[in-house]
């Protein structure tokens, strides 16, 4: 399978195109966006990863193009953690899916292989619901009964991650590595007060509550309506 990867940083090409290869696809790189357009223009890719910050033409001119010329391979895209404008604008354009810089390689990985097997949209972009509890992973925005809740990034990280995994008690582990990071000292009692702070604003105010502590194991989210 041959996937195009556009990206100037030399750096994150160089490792995009190792791994790539090393996990069994052909790999063209691009430097440029109008290398990258001509390429995706000529060649046939099963998928495209596409930065969204490029010299010359930058990346939404290449997914333009791409789409323009009734090409409708997959198209990965790069994108920075406070861009949320980009995301939406980016899926609007005709991206299948994004992720965040910096990114894990396996996290890619799975995008790809994700984006492969279905060649189109993923669902990462989809609402995530419990119950009166809308979360809204592209637009980062959540609402419960229609009102909207401010969320800290590590509370939105939280809920994320109760919701995608729903009906599933989440260790303390888990959660520390999947939203803080590898620095994270497991010992502190720093996800007990994200939790409680995440509860008092999605949960306190309403019913019926939807995250139960699970004493010696974690945390789930659980619509008790669905049992
Ligand atoms: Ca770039």
């Amino acid at each position: 399978m041959k996937i195009l990867v556009v990206e100037d940083e030399v750096k994150t090409g160089d490792y995009l195109r190792q791994g790539l290869a090393e996990a069994g696809f052909v790999v063209d790189l691009a430097r440029d966006g109008r290398d990258g357009l001509h390429a995706a223009l000529t060649a046939d890719y099963e998928l495209t990863i596409l930065d969204v910050m490029l010299p010359g033409i930058d990346g939404w001119s290449v997914l333009r193009g791409i789409r323009a010329a009734g090409k409708e391979m997959p198209v990965l895209f790069l994108t920075a953690r406070d861009q949320v404008d980009d995301r939406v604008r980016g899926l609007e354009l005709g991206a299948d899916d994004y992720l965040i810089k910096p990114f894990a390689f396996a996290e890619l990985l799975a995008r790809v292989r994700t984006l492969l097997r279905r060649g189109g949209k993923s669902r990462e972009a989809e609402l995530l619901r419990a119950a009166d509890l809308e979360l809204d992973p592209l637009r980062r925005r959540v609402t419960r009964s229609g009102k909207r809740i401010d969320l800290t990034a590590k509370e939105f990280a939280l809920l994320e991650l109760l919701l995608r995994r729903q009906g599933e008690v989440l260790p303390r582990s888990l959660i520390a590595s999947q939203v803080w990071d590898m620095n994270f000292d497991s010992d502190t009692n720093v996800i007990e007060v994200a939790v409680r702070r995440l509860r008092a604003k999605i949960d306190d105010d309403f019913e019926p509550r939807l995250i139960r502590t699970v004493r010696g194991m974690g945390y789930v989210i659980e619509d008790p309506e669905c049992d």
